[in-house]
Protein backbone atom coordinates (compact mmCIF):
# COMPACT_ATOMS: atom_id res chain seq x y z
CA UNK A 1 0.00 0.00 0.00
CA UNK A 2 0.95 3.46 -0.64
CA UNK A 3 -0.04 6.94 0.72
CA UNK A 4 0.62 10.18 -0.69
CA UNK A 5 0.21 13.62 0.96
CA UNK A 6 0.71 16.60 0.44
CA UNK A 7 3.85 17.10 2.96
CA UNK A 8 5.07 14.39 5.27
CA UNK A 9 6.24 15.48 8.42
CA UNK A 10 8.70 12.53 9.26
CA UNK A 11 10.73 13.21 12.06
CA UNK A 12 13.41 11.92 11.16
CA UNK A 13 14.61 15.20 8.67
CA UNK A 14 12.96 17.38 6.57
CA UNK A 15 9.24 17.46 5.73
CA UNK A 16 9.07 16.14 2.11
CA UNK A 17 6.77 17.80 0.06
CA UNK A 18 4.11 15.56 -2.36
CA UNK A 19 5.64 12.77 -0.32
CA UNK A 20 4.54 9.41 -0.06
CA UNK A 21 5.23 6.08 2.00
CA UNK A 22 4.98 2.48 1.08
CA UNK A 23 3.77 0.09 3.18
CA UNK A 24 4.16 -3.75 3.77
CA UNK A 25 1.66 -4.98 6.63
CA UNK A 26 2.03 -3.02 9.88
CA UNK A 27 5.30 -1.34 8.96
CA UNK A 28 6.57 1.11 6.94
CA UNK A 29 9.03 -0.10 4.39
CA UNK A 30 9.96 3.44 1.99
CA UNK A 31 9.20 7.15 2.75
CA UNK A 32 10.11 9.76 -0.44
CA UNK A 33 8.61 11.87 -3.26
CA UNK A 34 5.51 10.42 -4.64
CA UNK A 35 7.21 9.82 -7.90
CA UNK A 36 10.01 8.51 -6.87
CA UNK A 37 7.96 5.53 -4.71
CA UNK A 38 5.32 5.05 -7.32
CA UNK A 39 8.07 3.85 -9.15
CA UNK A 40 9.96 1.90 -6.70
CA UNK A 41 6.77 -0.35 -4.95
CA UNK A 42 3.51 -1.54 -6.77
CA UNK A 43 -0.03 -1.71 -4.74
CA UNK A 44 -3.08 0.61 -3.85
CA UNK A 45 -2.76 4.00 -3.58
CA UNK A 46 -4.29 6.34 -0.56
CA UNK A 47 -4.34 9.87 -1.67
CA UNK A 48 -5.02 12.06 1.18
CA UNK A 49 -4.72 14.96 -0.89
CA UNK A 50 -4.06 18.52 0.98
CA UNK A 51 -3.01 16.70 4.00
CA UNK A 52 -0.02 16.90 6.26
CA UNK A 53 0.97 13.21 7.22
CA UNK A 54 3.00 12.91 10.03
CA UNK A 55 4.09 9.66 13.11
CA UNK A 56 1.22 9.03 15.54
CA UNK A 57 1.60 11.04 18.90
CA UNK A 58 3.15 9.45 22.20
CA UNK A 59 1.66 10.86 25.09
CA UNK A 60 4.21 9.90 27.80
CA UNK A 61 2.49 10.39 31.26
CA UNK A 62 -1.37 9.34 31.96
CA UNK A 63 -3.33 7.84 34.37
CA UNK A 64 -6.40 6.15 32.36
CA UNK A 65 -7.83 5.23 35.62
CA UNK A 66 -9.35 8.82 36.51
CA UNK A 67 -10.71 9.04 32.84
CA UNK A 68 -14.11 9.65 35.03
CA UNK A 69 -12.99 12.48 37.34
CA UNK A 70 -13.14 15.05 34.35
CA UNK A 71 -13.83 18.51 36.30
CA UNK A 72 -14.66 16.26 39.57
CA UNK A 73 -12.36 18.59 41.34
CA UNK A 74 -11.94 22.30 40.50
CA UNK A 75 -8.42 23.46 41.92
CA UNK A 76 -7.26 23.39 45.16
CA UNK A 77 -5.53 25.71 47.51
CA UNK A 78 -2.59 23.29 47.84
CA UNK A 79 -1.34 20.03 46.53
CA UNK A 80 -2.26 17.92 49.66
CA UNK A 81 -6.01 18.88 49.38
CA UNK A 82 -6.23 17.54 45.81
CA UNK A 83 -4.76 14.79 47.21
CA UNK A 84 -7.48 14.56 50.28
CA UNK A 85 -10.06 15.43 47.47
CA UNK A 86 -9.18 12.47 44.68
CA UNK A 87 -8.86 10.21 47.43
CA UNK A 88 -12.03 10.97 48.37
CA UNK A 89 -13.52 10.35 44.54
CA UNK A 90 -11.76 7.30 44.18
CA UNK A 91 -13.57 6.06 47.27
CA UNK A 92 -16.96 5.77 45.26
CA UNK A 93 -15.36 4.01 42.33
CA UNK A 94 -15.61 0.04 42.19
CA UNK A 95 -13.17 -2.02 39.83
CA UNK A 96 -15.57 -1.79 36.89
CA UNK A 97 -16.18 1.95 36.96
CA UNK A 98 -12.19 1.68 36.86
CA UNK A 99 -12.51 -0.38 33.58
CA UNK A 100 -15.18 1.67 32.02
CA UNK A 101 -13.00 4.90 32.67
CA UNK A 102 -10.04 3.13 31.43
CA UNK A 103 -11.76 2.43 28.40
CA UNK A 104 -13.11 6.10 27.58
CA UNK A 105 -9.58 7.41 28.19
CA UNK A 106 -8.37 5.17 25.39
CA UNK A 107 -11.24 6.30 23.29
CA UNK A 108 -10.63 9.65 23.64
CA UNK A 109 -6.99 9.65 23.28
CA UNK A 110 -7.44 7.71 20.10
CA UNK A 111 -9.57 9.98 18.79
CA UNK A 112 -7.20 13.67 19.12
CA UNK A 113 -4.67 11.38 17.57
CA UNK A 114 -2.29 9.31 20.21
CA UNK A 115 -1.24 5.98 19.24
CA UNK A 116 0.78 5.46 21.82
CA UNK A 117 0.37 5.58 25.61
CA UNK A 118 2.33 5.39 28.53
CA UNK A 119 -0.13 4.78 31.09
CA UNK A 120 0.09 4.23 34.88
CA UNK A 121 -2.61 2.14 36.80
CA UNK A 122 -3.18 1.53 40.32
CA UNK A 123 -4.98 -1.70 39.48
CA UNK A 124 -2.87 -3.65 37.12
CA UNK A 125 -4.64 -6.91 38.13
CA UNK A 126 -7.63 -5.59 36.08
CA UNK A 127 -5.03 -4.99 32.52
CA UNK A 128 -6.42 -8.36 31.84
CA UNK A 129 -9.98 -7.09 31.47
CA UNK A 130 -8.97 -4.01 29.51
CA UNK A 131 -8.81 -3.82 25.42
CA UNK A 132 -6.18 -1.22 24.50
CA UNK A 133 -7.49 0.29 21.20
CA UNK A 134 -3.17 1.85 21.01
CA UNK A 135 0.02 0.87 21.75
CA UNK A 136 0.12 0.71 25.78
CA UNK A 137 3.36 0.32 28.01
CA UNK A 138 1.34 -0.39 31.27
CA UNK A 139 2.91 0.91 34.13
CA UNK A 140 2.24 -0.43 37.29
CA UNK A 141 1.48 2.55 39.53
CA UNK A 142 2.85 1.38 43.63
CA UNK A 143 1.86 2.22 46.69
CA UNK A 144 3.47 0.78 49.78
CA UNK A 145 2.71 3.62 52.02
CA UNK A 146 0.53 1.53 54.60
CA UNK A 147 2.20 -1.83 54.52
CA UNK A 148 5.98 -0.84 53.57
CA UNK A 149 6.90 -4.37 54.65
CA UNK A 150 5.01 -6.11 51.82
CA UNK A 151 6.89 -4.22 48.64
CA UNK A 152 7.89 -7.12 46.93
CA UNK A 153 4.65 -8.95 47.17
CA UNK A 154 2.81 -5.86 45.61
CA UNK A 155 6.13 -5.75 42.52
CA UNK A 156 5.68 -9.68 42.12
CA UNK A 157 1.36 -9.18 42.03
CA UNK A 158 1.69 -6.42 39.77
CA UNK A 159 4.09 -8.43 37.30
CA UNK A 160 1.52 -11.35 37.18
CA UNK A 161 -1.06 -9.16 36.42
CA UNK A 162 1.02 -8.03 33.50
CA UNK A 163 1.91 -11.74 32.20
CA UNK A 164 -1.51 -12.48 32.50
CA UNK A 165 -2.23 -9.96 29.84
CA UNK A 166 0.74 -10.64 27.87
CA UNK A 167 1.07 -6.52 27.89
CA UNK A 168 4.15 -3.94 27.66
CA UNK A 169 5.04 -2.92 31.10
CA UNK A 170 7.11 -1.35 33.26
CA UNK A 171 7.20 -0.28 36.86
CA UNK A 172 6.02 3.53 38.87
CA UNK A 173 6.75 3.17 42.26
CA UNK A 174 4.52 6.25 42.79
CA UNK A 175 6.27 8.64 44.66
CA UNK A 176 9.23 9.19 47.54
CA UNK A 177 6.06 10.54 49.44
CA UNK A 178 4.31 7.02 48.65
CA UNK A 179 6.98 4.46 47.99
CA UNK A 180 9.48 3.00 50.46
CA UNK A 181 12.90 2.90 49.28
CA UNK A 182 12.27 -1.05 49.21
CA UNK A 183 9.49 -0.32 46.90
CA UNK A 184 12.08 1.82 44.61
CA UNK A 185 14.59 -0.30 44.85
CA UNK A 186 12.83 -3.81 44.47
CA UNK A 187 11.50 -1.64 41.07
CA UNK A 188 14.84 -1.06 39.80
CA UNK A 189 15.95 -5.02 40.54
CA UNK A 190 13.45 -6.21 38.32
CA UNK A 191 13.96 -3.79 35.81
CA UNK A 192 17.71 -4.60 35.67
CA UNK A 193 16.62 -7.98 35.43
CA UNK A 194 13.54 -7.96 32.99
CA UNK A 195 14.67 -4.77 31.19
CA UNK A 196 11.89 -3.15 32.22
CA UNK A 197 11.19 0.42 32.11
CA UNK A 198 10.90 2.47 35.09
CA UNK A 199 8.67 5.55 35.93
CA UNK A 200 8.06 8.08 38.66
CA UNK A 201 6.69 11.46 40.00
CA UNK A 202 9.74 13.30 41.38
CA UNK A 203 9.52 16.84 42.50
CA UNK A 204 6.10 17.86 41.88
CA UNK A 205 4.88 20.46 43.92
CA UNK A 206 6.34 22.83 46.39
CA UNK A 207 4.91 20.79 49.37
CA UNK A 208 6.82 17.99 48.38
CA UNK A 209 10.16 20.22 48.39
CA UNK A 210 9.32 21.33 52.00
CA UNK A 211 8.12 17.84 53.39
CA UNK A 212 11.85 16.37 52.15
CA UNK A 213 13.93 19.84 53.00
CA UNK A 214 12.15 21.14 56.08
CA UNK A 215 10.08 18.23 57.15
CA UNK A 216 6.97 20.97 57.60
CA UNK A 217 4.16 22.15 55.09
CA UNK A 218 0.94 20.25 54.69
CA UNK A 219 2.25 17.27 52.83
CA UNK A 220 4.50 16.53 56.14
CA UNK A 221 1.49 17.44 58.30
CA UNK A 222 -0.91 15.19 56.29
CA UNK A 223 1.38 12.01 56.02
CA UNK A 224 2.81 12.16 59.17
CA UNK A 225 -0.64 12.32 61.11
CA UNK A 226 -1.23 9.16 59.16
CA UNK A 227 1.66 6.92 60.18
CA UNK A 228 4.43 7.65 57.35
CA UNK A 229 7.60 7.57 58.64
CA UNK A 230 9.38 10.70 58.35
CA UNK A 231 13.05 10.01 59.31
CA UNK A 232 13.45 11.08 55.76
CA UNK A 233 12.49 14.59 56.36
CA UNK A 234 14.50 17.61 56.88
CA UNK A 235 17.67 17.40 55.55
CA UNK A 236 17.90 16.34 51.45
CA UNK A 237 15.67 17.49 48.43
CA UNK A 238 13.19 15.15 46.65
CA UNK A 239 15.70 14.98 44.00
CA UNK A 240 18.74 14.14 46.39
CA UNK A 241 17.18 11.66 47.99
CA UNK A 242 16.21 10.14 44.78
CA UNK A 243 19.63 9.89 43.55
CA UNK A 244 20.30 8.13 46.90
CA UNK A 245 17.39 5.27 45.95
CA UNK A 246 18.50 4.75 42.18
CA UNK A 247 21.23 2.60 40.24
CA UNK A 248 23.04 5.83 39.20
CA UNK A 249 25.79 4.82 41.24
CA UNK A 250 24.42 7.90 43.69
CA UNK A 251 24.58 11.08 44.17
CA UNK A 252 27.78 12.50 43.02
CA UNK A 253 27.95 13.93 46.59
CA UNK A 254 27.47 10.68 48.04
CA UNK A 255 28.87 8.17 45.41
CA UNK A 256 28.07 4.60 46.01
CA UNK A 257 29.82 1.26 44.61
CA UNK A 258 28.60 -0.08 41.30
CA UNK A 259 29.53 -3.45 39.26
CA UNK A 260 31.42 -2.26 36.28
CA UNK A 261 29.28 -2.75 33.12
CA UNK A 262 25.79 -3.13 35.18
CA UNK A 263 23.05 -1.79 32.83
CA UNK A 264 21.58 1.22 34.54
CA UNK A 265 17.81 0.74 34.11
CA UNK A 266 16.88 4.66 33.17
CA UNK A 267 13.74 6.33 34.67
CA UNK A 268 10.92 8.25 32.84
CA UNK A 269 11.00 11.04 35.70
CA UNK A 270 7.32 12.91 35.25
CA UNK A 271 7.48 16.42 36.42
CA UNK A 272 10.67 17.91 37.87
CA UNK A 273 9.64 21.31 38.77
CA UNK A 274 10.63 21.73 42.24
CA UNK A 275 14.88 21.70 41.59
CA UNK A 276 17.09 24.06 43.57
CA UNK A 277 20.36 25.55 42.27
CA UNK A 278 21.82 22.62 44.06
CA UNK A 279 20.29 20.35 42.51
CA UNK A 280 21.25 21.58 38.99
CA UNK A 281 24.57 21.28 39.99
CA UNK A 282 24.28 17.65 41.04
CA UNK A 283 22.06 17.03 37.50
CA UNK A 284 25.35 18.88 36.32
CA UNK A 285 27.84 16.20 37.34
CA UNK A 286 25.61 13.43 36.91
CA UNK A 287 26.78 10.76 34.58
CA UNK A 288 23.42 9.33 33.59
CA UNK A 289 20.43 11.48 32.07
CA UNK A 290 16.77 10.51 32.66
CA UNK A 291 13.90 10.97 30.57
CA UNK A 292 11.69 14.26 31.96
CA UNK A 293 7.98 14.52 31.24
CA UNK A 294 6.38 18.04 31.67
CA UNK A 295 2.80 18.02 31.51
CA UNK A 296 1.91 21.58 30.78
CA UNK A 297 -2.27 21.72 31.66
CA UNK A 298 -1.89 19.88 35.11
CA UNK A 299 1.21 22.11 35.59
CA UNK A 300 -0.99 24.98 35.31
CA UNK A 301 -3.70 23.42 37.30
CA UNK A 302 -1.49 23.12 40.29
CA UNK A 303 0.00 26.37 39.93
CA UNK A 304 3.61 24.69 40.28
CA UNK A 305 6.51 26.61 40.25
CA UNK A 306 8.49 27.28 36.93
CA UNK A 307 9.13 24.21 34.80
CA UNK A 308 13.24 24.95 34.06
CA UNK A 309 12.39 23.74 30.30
CA UNK A 310 15.71 25.46 28.91
CA UNK A 311 17.95 24.08 31.89
CA UNK A 312 17.38 20.69 31.94
CA UNK A 313 17.06 20.32 27.55
CA UNK A 314 20.58 22.36 27.62
CA UNK A 315 21.94 19.51 30.39
CA UNK A 316 20.49 17.28 27.80
CA UNK A 317 17.72 15.85 29.75
CA UNK A 318 15.02 13.93 27.35
CA UNK A 319 11.57 16.03 27.78
CA UNK A 320 8.49 14.60 26.75
CA UNK A 321 4.58 15.71 27.19
CA UNK A 322 2.06 13.97 28.75
CA UNK A 323 -1.15 15.05 29.72
CA UNK A 324 -1.24 13.62 33.26
CA UNK A 325 -5.00 12.59 34.22
CA UNK A 326 -8.19 14.30 33.79
CA UNK A 327 -8.50 14.60 37.40
CA UNK A 328 -6.25 17.64 36.83
CA UNK A 329 -6.36 18.43 33.26
CA UNK A 330 -9.63 19.04 30.80
CA UNK A 331 -8.96 16.04 27.85
CA UNK A 332 -6.45 13.40 26.59
CA UNK A 333 -5.60 15.48 23.38
CA UNK A 334 -1.64 16.25 22.93
CA UNK A 335 -2.47 18.92 20.41
CA UNK A 336 -3.83 20.81 23.35
CA UNK A 337 -0.89 19.87 25.35
CA UNK A 338 1.56 21.10 22.66
CA UNK A 339 -0.48 24.36 22.08
CA UNK A 340 -0.31 24.81 26.19
CA UNK A 341 3.49 23.97 26.47
CA UNK A 342 3.78 26.80 23.18
CA UNK A 343 2.03 29.30 25.49
CA UNK A 344 4.05 28.47 28.41
CA UNK A 345 7.44 28.55 26.26
CA UNK A 346 6.46 30.75 23.38
CA UNK A 347 10.16 30.45 21.76
CA UNK A 348 10.39 27.19 21.79
CA UNK A 349 10.51 26.06 17.62
CA UNK A 350 6.64 23.63 16.41
CA UNK A 351 9.38 21.50 15.57
CA UNK A 352 11.20 21.17 19.20
CA UNK A 353 7.12 20.89 20.45
CA UNK A 354 6.44 18.00 17.95
CA UNK A 355 9.40 16.14 19.05
CA UNK A 356 8.18 16.25 22.17
CA UNK A 357 5.08 14.58 21.32
CA UNK A 358 7.32 11.78 19.37
CA UNK A 359 10.69 10.73 18.85
CA UNK A 360 11.19 11.95 22.32
CA UNK A 361 8.78 9.79 24.08
CA UNK A 362 9.72 6.91 21.45
CA UNK A 363 13.41 6.98 23.44
CA UNK A 364 12.14 7.15 26.60
CA UNK A 365 9.96 3.92 25.74
CA UNK A 366 13.42 2.57 24.27
CA UNK A 367 11.13 2.44 20.75
CA UNK A 368 13.52 4.92 18.81
CA UNK A 369 13.82 3.08 15.53
CA UNK A 370 9.73 1.62 16.11
CA UNK A 371 7.89 4.53 16.37
CA UNK A 372 7.29 8.53 16.81
CA UNK A 373 8.74 9.07 13.16
CA UNK A 374 8.27 7.79 9.80
CA UNK A 375 11.24 5.78 8.65
CA UNK A 376 11.87 2.40 7.17
CA UNK A 377 10.98 0.23 9.04
CA UNK A 378 9.07 2.07 11.89
CA UNK A 379 5.31 0.62 13.14
CA UNK A 380 2.77 2.43 10.38
CA UNK A 381 0.93 4.53 13.02
CA UNK A 382 0.35 7.71 11.23
CA UNK A 383 -1.95 10.67 11.53
CA UNK A 384 -2.91 13.22 8.75
CA UNK A 385 -4.59 16.46 9.00
CA UNK A 386 -5.44 19.38 7.03
CA UNK A 387 -2.56 21.07 5.58
CA UNK A 388 -2.96 24.84 3.35
CA UNK A 389 0.64 24.62 1.91
CA UNK A 390 1.95 27.59 4.56
CA UNK A 391 4.46 25.87 7.46
CA UNK A 392 3.38 22.40 8.20
CA UNK A 393 4.48 22.28 11.82
CA UNK A 394 2.95 25.56 13.01
CA UNK A 395 -0.31 23.95 11.46
CA UNK A 396 0.13 20.78 13.33
CA UNK A 397 0.58 22.57 16.35
CA UNK A 398 -2.64 24.61 15.82
CA UNK A 399 -4.72 21.49 14.91
CA UNK A 400 -7.86 21.26 17.03
CA UNK A 401 -9.77 18.77 15.19
CA UNK A 402 -9.99 14.87 14.71
CA UNK A 403 -6.94 13.60 12.64
CA UNK A 404 -7.25 10.72 10.33
CA UNK A 405 -5.04 8.18 11.61
CA UNK A 406 -3.83 5.26 11.14
CA UNK A 407 -2.92 2.59 13.51
CA UNK A 408 0.05 -0.58 13.09
CA UNK A 409 -0.93 -0.31 8.81
CA UNK A 410 -4.90 -0.67 9.50
CA UNK A 411 -6.80 2.84 8.58
CA UNK A 412 -8.82 3.47 11.67
CA UNK A 413 -10.70 7.28 10.92
CA UNK A 414 -11.65 8.06 7.21
CA UNK A 415 -11.46 11.81 5.98
ZN1 LIG B 1 0.99 11.47 37.26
Amino acid sequence: MIIRARTVVTMDGPPIENGAIALSEDRIVDVAKFNEIKARHTGEVIDLGEQALLPGLINAHCHLDYTCLRAKIPPQRSFTDWIRAINAEKANLSPNGYVASIHDGFAEARRFGTTTIANLTAFPELIPQIHATIRTWWFAELIDIRAPEHAKELVDRAIESFGRARALWGLAPHALFTASKDLYRRCEEIARRQNALLTTHLAESREEMQMFHDASGPLYEFLKSIGRPIGDCGNETPLELFLDLIGSGGSPNRPRAIEVNRPYPSWIVAHLNELTENDFELLEKLNIRFHVVHCPRSHDYFGHGRFEFERLRSLGFNICLGTDSLSSNESLSLFDEMRAFRTQFPSISPEEVLQMATVNPARALRQDNALGKISCAGYADLLALPFTGNDALEEIIAFAGEPWMMMAGEVQHEI
